[in-house]
C-alpha cells in the first residue's frame, strides 16, 4: 500500500472514532435537555403547589384569627352577662347575711352563706376563664410597679392564713434575706401565689404549707409554694398546667382545672416559669421564677 493510501486510511478511522463521540456527546446533550425540561417542569409544578399552599395556610390563619376573635368576643360578653346578675345576687346575700331577722334563724343564714360561697366560687371561674382567653389572644397588658417581697408576701400571708387554719394546716413564710425590691404586675404575681397556695391548702389537711422566696442568679427571683399533702402521680404531672385538667385521684370536686393553666401563662407573659415536683402520698413543690424587673416583658 502507497504512503498516501495509509494515511488516507488512517484519517478515516480518524474520523470514524470522531463521529462516534460526536454522537455519543449530542446523545448526551439530548439526554441533559430532556433532564433540564423534566426538572424545569418538576420545579415548576413545585412552585404551584407551594404558592397553593400558601394561598390554603393565609386562608386558615385567617379563619382561625376570625374564630379566636369571636371566641374572645363571645367569653367577654358572656362572662359580662354572667357577671351583672351574679354580682346583684353577691350584693343581695351580703345584705341578707347582715339581716338582724336572720340572726334568729341559722339554718336560714347558713344557706345564705352557702350562695355567697358558690357565687363567689363561680365568679372566680367566669375570671379565670376570661383571663385565659385575654392572654390566648395577646390582649393581657401587664402593668409592672415597684413592690418590696416583704410586704407582698406579707400581704399574701395574710389572705390565706385563715383558710390554711380551716384545714388545720400550718403556714410557714420565709422571706429572702435582704428584702428585695422587684419591678413587676404585682396583682397578677398575687393572683399566681394565691392560687399555689389555695391548691397547697385544697390537697393538704393536718399539715405544713411553705411560702418561700429566693434569689436565682442575679436577674431572677423564686417563689415556692411547698405543702405536704396528697401528692400528685408522676404520670400526672405533665398534664396538670393544660386548662381544665384535674387529676382524678384528687377528689377535688371544688375547681374545674384552670387555675394552673392560667398561672403558667402568666409566668410566661412576665418572662418567667412555672415547674413542679411532687411525691405521691408526701407533698408537692411548685417554683415560680420571674426575672426581678419585668421591663421588656410588659
Ligand atoms: P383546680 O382549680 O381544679 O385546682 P388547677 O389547674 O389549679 O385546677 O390544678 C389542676 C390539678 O392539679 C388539680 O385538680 C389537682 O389535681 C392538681 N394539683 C394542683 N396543685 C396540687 C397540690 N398542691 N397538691 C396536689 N395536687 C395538686
Amino acid at each position: 500500500m502507497s504512503r498516501d493510501a495509509l494515511e488516507r486510511d488512517a484519517l478515516e478511522r480518524e474520523n470514524r472514532i470522531l463521529r462516534k463521540k460526536l454522537e455519543r456527546t449530542k446523545k448526551n446533550l439530548r439526554e441533559m435537555e430532556d433532564y433540564r425540561e423534566r426538572t424545569q417542569g418538576f420545579l415548576r409544578q413545585l412552585i404551584t403547589e407551594f404558592q397553593a399552599n400558601e394561598i390554603r395556610l393565609q386562608e386558615s390563619e385567617h379563619a382561625a384569627q376570625q374564630a379566636s376573635q369571636a371566641k374572645s368576643k363571645f367569653l367577654a360578653t358572656m362572662s359580662h352577662e354572667l357577671r351583672t346578675p351574679l354580682n346583684a345576687i353577691l350584693a343581695y346575700s351580703d345584705l341578707l347575711v347582715d339581716e338582724p331577722i336572720l340572726a334568729k334563724e341559722p339554718a336560714v343564714l347558713q344557706d345564705v352563706r352557702e350562695i355567697k360561697r358558690a357565687g363567689h366560687h363561680l365568679l372566680g371561674l367566669i375570671e379565670s376563664i376570661l383571663n385565659l382567653s385575654r392572654i390566648e389572644t395577646g390582649q393581657l397588658d401587664l402593668a409592672c410597679e415597684t413592690a418590696s417581697t416583704r410586704e407582698l408576701l406579707t400581704g399574701v400571708g395574710q389572705f390565706i392564713e385563715p383558710l390554711a387554719s380551716r384545714k388545720n394546716n400550718k403556714l410557714f413564710i420565709q422571706h429572702c434575706k435582704p428584702d428585695l425590691t422587684i419591678h413587676v404586675d404585682r396583682l397578677r404575681l398575687r393572683q399566681i401565689l394565691l392560687n399555689l397556695l389555695g391548691n397547697a391548702i385544697k390537697f393538704t389537711k393536718n399539715g405544713n404549707i411553705l411560702l418561700k422566696i429566693q434569689r436565682s442568679g442575679a436577674d431572677r427571683i423564686q417563689f415556692i409554694v411547698e405543702d405536704n399533702g396528697i401528692g400528685i402521680p408522676p404520670g400526672e404531672q405533665l398534664y396538670i398546667f393544660e386548662a381544665f385538667y384535674q387529676v382524678r385521684e384528687s377528689g377535688d370536686t371544688d375547681g374545674v382545672g384552670l387555675g394552673l393553666s392560667v398561672s403558667a401563662q402568666l409566668c410566661q407573659r412576665m418572662g418567667g416559669s412555672i415547674t413542679v415536683a411532687s411525691n405521691l402520698g408526701e407533698g408537692t413543690r411548685f417554683v415560680v421564677e420571674l426575672p426581678i424587673s419585668c421591663d421588656g416583658h410588659a
